[in-house]
């Protein structure tokens, strides 16, 4: 491996890189060959000390600037991102292992996209006026302060950005804490908004485990805590936030239903089924892994499954060709596996796949179950790997109380020609964001997060603003203050 991945240091505060070697070593491992990539330091009590004060220190000269001022720096970060996408591409392959064919067109591509819109909506962002009579309340979008992000594995520049580009176009400052699965990615994120002008301290990246997550969300000086990652944990950091009455982001884990009606296009059904279950090795929060198909197209739809799973191209994610790399670690490869053992326990039929493959890396095939029951184990958990669950149904009515009953509320998919019957469905849906004849887009334009235990508030679109910022009403009086003595 030529390619330098050891980053310079291991953190990002106020504007420079910053070592501390006192922290627990945490070493980064490329998932393809199990090779060690890079060692970065989980952030000692005092770095993140030095994080919050550059944040805290920084945040209101940041907040003062204009919103054209602060976009402009957004968007010449955008432009920057897009310019360097094959190295960044390059190294969040390194990162999470995969393929380039995909992240070469995803991950920093997003990431760029989320810079660009709200860098062109700070310009935009204000408060109202509203007449009362001669009197008036005028209000103001203010900014919350400062801002903690915290990331998983799957996305890291991705969630890097889609965290830091509303929240600095409000005027917060923000500490992020990558996965420390993928700890490098992020630290080039704030590299790039850096050299686009950024001033020191309103971007920083620290390392570290759950426990550096947990010092900053319950650090007094933190506003605002943003959490992507699983349910269990959301739990927690909520938690640890509410002590503290903290404005908060979850942006946590799925088992979201997609449902194929007998009237479905099946070809665009099989391709959405394979998006929602196969990209990113399975490793993506929205996915519908729970594929609802009508008995009576079920068997063609599985033979056309099996026989199009069986064209991923399955090697070195380096190579263009790539269709489908490795698991992110050997940790969360074993997890899925020891699905793919329940699944088998339970009676389920393997139409695919099912077995890890025999090479360097952490990598397992693209597996498809059918027959598969509500009840069952790989029906009911989020398993974050390449695990389909076919299940059957011939009823609209059963089948949408199946497709809620669930304590996720991510994502959820239908597949139909029938007009009328794909908006039912959509609005029937207890998920936040829903998929009509397609599967896992997620552009920035569009709001995106989940309902019931699947998190709280939204990313992207307008909708983040509210989550970045916060009104203050000023009244306004004109006559006289009349008072009752
Ligand atoms: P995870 O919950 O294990 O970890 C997420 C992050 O939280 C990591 O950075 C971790 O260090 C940190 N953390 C752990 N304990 C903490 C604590 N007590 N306090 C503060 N921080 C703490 O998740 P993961 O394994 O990294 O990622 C996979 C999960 O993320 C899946 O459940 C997936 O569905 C979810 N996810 C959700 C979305 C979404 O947008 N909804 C996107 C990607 C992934």
């Amino acid at each position: 491996m030529t390619y330098d991945t050891q980053p310079k240091a291991s953190h990002f505060i106020n504007g420079a890189y910053v070592e501390d070697t006192g922290g627990t070593p945490i070493d980064v491992i490329y998932p393809a060959t199990g090779e060690k990539i890079a060692t970065v330091y989980a952030a000692t009590p005092a770095i993140i000390d030095l994080a919050i004060k550059a944040a805290k220190d920084a945040q209101a000269a940041w907040a003062a600037m204009t919103g054209t001022e602060r976009g402009r720096i957004l968007r010449r970060a955008a432009d920057i991102m897009r310019a360097r996408n094959h190295d960044l591409s390059v190294l969040e392959t390194f990162d999470t292992g995969k393929p380039y064919q995909e992240t070469s067109v995803v991950d920093a591509t997003s990431g760029a996209d989320s810079l660009e819109y709200f860098g062109g909506m700070a310009a935009t962002l204000t408060g109202e006026h509203i007449q009362l009579g001669d009197n008036w309340v005028y209000t103001r979008r203010e900014a919350l302060g400062v801002c903690v992000g915290i990331g998983a594995w799957n996305y890291p520049t991705q969630i890097a950005c889609w965290k830091g580009a509303p929240a600095l176009a409000c005027g917060n400052a923000m500490i992020f804490k990558p996965s420390e699965t993928t700890p490098l990615c992020a630290l080039k994120v704030a590299e790039i908004l850096h050299e686009a002008g950024l001033p020191a301290g309103i971007y920083n990246v620290v390392q570290g485990m759950g426990e550096v997550g947990h010092a900053l969300v319950t650090d007094p000086r933190v506003d605002k805590v943003s959490l992507t990652g699983s349910v269990p944990t959301g739990r927690k950091v909520y938690a640890a936030a509410a002590e503290g009455i903290k404005h908060v982001t979850m942006e946590l884990g799925g088992k979201s239903p997609m449902i194929v009606f007998e009237d479905a296009n099946i070809e665009n059904a099989v391709s959405g089924a394979i998006l929602g279950n196969f990209y990113s090795s399975g490793q993506v929060c929205s996915n519908g892994t729970r594929v609802f198909v009508h008995k009576a197209i079920k068997e063609q739809f599985l033979a056309r499954l099996a026989e199009r799973v069986g064209n991923a191209v399955i090697g070195d994610p380096m190579d263009p060709d790539t269709s489908f790399g490795p698991m992110v670690s050997e940790r969360q490869m074993n997890i899925v596996l020891g699905y793919v053992e329940k699944g088998l326990a339970e009676g389920a039929r393997l139409v695919t796949g099912g077995a890890r493959i025999e090479r360097d890396g952490f990598y397992m095939q693209p597996t498809v179950f059918a027959d598969v029951t509500d009840d069952m184990v790989i029906a009911r958990e989020e398993i974050f790997g390449p695990v389909m669950a076919v299940l059957d149904f011939e009823d609209e009515a059963d089948v949408m109380a199946r497709a809620n009953d669930t304590e996720f509320g991510l994502a959820a998919g239908v597949f139909t020609n029938d007009l009328t019957r794909a908006h039912r469905v959509a609005a029937a849906f207890e998920a936040g964001t829903c998929f009509i004849n397609t599967y896992n887009d997620a552009p920035v334009e569009a709001p995106f997060g989940g309902s019931k235990n699947s998190g709280v508030g939204r990313e992207n679109s307008k909708a983040a603003i509210a989550h970045y910022s916060q009104l203050k009403s000023v009244f306004v009086r004109m006559d006289d203050v009349e008072a009752p003595f």
